[in-house]
């Protein structure tokens, strides 16, 4: 054999080492989750609530998953491919928008646990929940104000409010109040929450801080309350709310306030998924 003929010989192979290994650099890069940051996505659902965390160590939380199966294109753009898995699901209250989703959610993902308030409602989008959740025998854990779930290290869900599980007249006034802590960060859900459980929620935490808050109820004027803001401090306001809904959310009050203010307010009707992510140190928004 000539050098030429070994040359051509060799090289088919040489190529194939070569493509394996830039194959492997592109494959670590861009799929294998590297880095130590903390990233929340309120996704865009619609006229609804859902947001995704995804922890420094890959597990992934879901807050609600509004009212169908929009969620899971945030869900497809923002958890890899080959992950088929949502490690915790909490559920603010048994809403349709906020509830509906999770049929989905489970149909596509296997779920973890479940975390809700236990206060159910008589609606077909809760109680198809609740079978899947049965059937799939998933853990479903009825948690109230003080619970707490150290979900990744260094970073932690905290659940404010309720504070029992006496239902009231106002199932709003009811939401599973959420604090997500990671380093200095704080990050506030707080359902559909009305103006009376946002002063609970002042005055029972005066020492919480948070600055990036779900605005409550899609920006409902009920749930306005000007010490809650004052006190928690926040620098943004993410409203999750549909474009042109029968509601007339997110009210002018609300954004009044939130400009007057000086909080920069994030809409999915006008931005889509809104991202956030965090060292624990400093936070940036892409959006
Ligand atoms: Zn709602």
């Amino acid at each position: 054999m000539n050098p030429e003929d070994k040359a051509r010989n060799v090289f088919p192979f040489v190529s194939l080492v070569v493509l394996g290994i830039a194959f492997s650099m592109i494959w670590f890069y861009v799929f294998v989750p590297s880095d130590k940051n903390l990233k929340v996505v309120f996704c865009d659902v619609g006229q609804g609530d859902g947001a995704l965390i995804k922890f420094p160590d890959g597990k992934i939380a879901l807050v609600d998953a509004g009212p169908n199966r929009k969620i899971l294109e945030c869900l497809g753009k923002n958890i890899p491919f080959y992950r088929k898995k949502i490690d915790i699901v909490f559920l603010s209250h048994p809403d349709a928008d906020h509830v509906g989703g999770l049929s989905y959610v489970l149909a596509s993902y296997q779920v973890g646990r479940v975390v809700e308030s236990g206060i159910g409602r008589d609606t077909q989008a809760y109680k198809s929940f609740v079978d899947i959740v049965k059937g799939q025998k998933i853990t479903d854990t009825k948690a109230i104000g003080g619970a707490a779930f150290d979900i990744a290290s260094g970073a932690k869900i905290q659940i404010l409010l309720p504070r029992s599980t006496v239902a009231g007249p106002n199932l709003n006034n009811m939401s599973e109040i959420l604090l997500l802590g990671f380093g200095k960060e704080n990050f506030l859900f707080t359902g559909d929450m009305e103006k009376e459980e946002a002063g609970q929620v002042a005055s029972l935490y005066p020492d919480v801080r948070a600055d990036v808050i779900k605005i409550p109820h899609h920006g409902s004027k009920y749930s306005l309350d000007e010490k809650f803001y004052r006190q928690l401090q926040p620098k943004y306001a993410v409203i999750s709310v549909g474009a042109k809904n029968r509601y007339g959310h997110p009210h002018a009050e609300v954004l009044n306030f939130l400009g007057k203010s000086g909080i920069r307010i994030f809409r999915t009707d006008k931005s889509g998924d809104i991202s956030f992510e965090t060292d624990g140190q400093m936070l940036r928004e892409e959006n």
